[in-house]
């Protein structure tokens, strides 16, 4: 049994565990630990699942979904939980990654119909493409293998509506505005094509601040949408 000191990281301070969390923090350090995080190499040296699908083709079942959920024929919710915890305990192969709005109206996997282990979901409020976000995206797609990037904005978004107001807000809140104002400054202060012009620039920012993205896109392994989620219908429209 190792000793019962635990640090934040959850390490013990036995020596057998400051060995391996010294030489885990190397390997990360490491060009080839960089490297092999890339290549979606497990520390174990085996190769990490990736999904197979084409980029269209996984833009079409996200769009499929979207139609199920429109529909009210949600497939999702029927599968078999305990299959699909047991497939994702170990590994995970999300075919999709979306940065989309903290907007509690905007339940990602319920508004595309997709289950467990299917989509790696960012959120932030006004669906914005900060450096940690941007790096979160990266490992989605360059880690897990994620086929298409889609950037969510939606209908009646707050966050896009208080910046467009520009009104004193309390705490922090207010370091949202700045990501947003440019598309803002596009759209003027009509609050849906604000909304679009958001979602098509924070996609387009990610796809020139993103090596890990560009390279992807270019090698035809990565699409990237902006698209938008009605709340009120629950339609999402891809922006062209
Ligand atoms: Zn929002």
């Amino acid at each position: 049994m190792h000793g019962f000191t635990q640090d934040p990281a959850g390490e013990c301070d036995c020596g057998k565990c400051l060995e391996d969390a010294v030489s885990r923090r190397r390997f990360l350090g490491s060009a080839a630990g960089a490297a092999a995080l890339v290549a979606g190499v497990s520390f174990s040296g085996t190769a990490g699942a990736q999904s197979t699908m084409a980029p269209d083709d996984a833009l079409d079942a996200m769009m499929e979904g979207n139609r199920r959920f429109t529909e009210g024929r949600l497939q999702s919710l029927n599968e078999d939980l305990s299959i699909l915890k047991a497939k994702t305990a170990e590994k995970q192969e999300p075919f999709a990654a979306v940065l989309s709005c903290a907007d509690s109206r905007v339940p990602v996997e319920f508004v595309f119909d997709q289950s467990i282990g299917q989509l790696f979901v960012v959120r932030v409020a006004g669906n914005i493409a900060t450096p940690e976000i941007i790096a979160s995206l990266e490992y989605g797609i360059a880690v897990l293998g994620a086929r298409l990037l889609m950037v969510l904005g939606h209908s009646n978004c707050g966050a896009v509506k208080a910046t467009i107001e520009g009104k004193a807000v309390p705490g922090q809140i207010g370091v949202l505005y700045t990501p947003i104002w440019p598309a803002v400054n596009e759209a003027g202060d009509n609050l849906d094509a604000a909304i679009d012009a958001n979602a098509r620039m924070q996609a387009t920012l990610i796809g020139r601040s993103s090596t890990v993205v560009s390279a992807a896109v270019k090698e035809g392994k990565l699409k990237v949408v902006a698209a938008r989620y009605d709340i009120a219908s629950g339609v999402v429209s891809l922006l062209g």
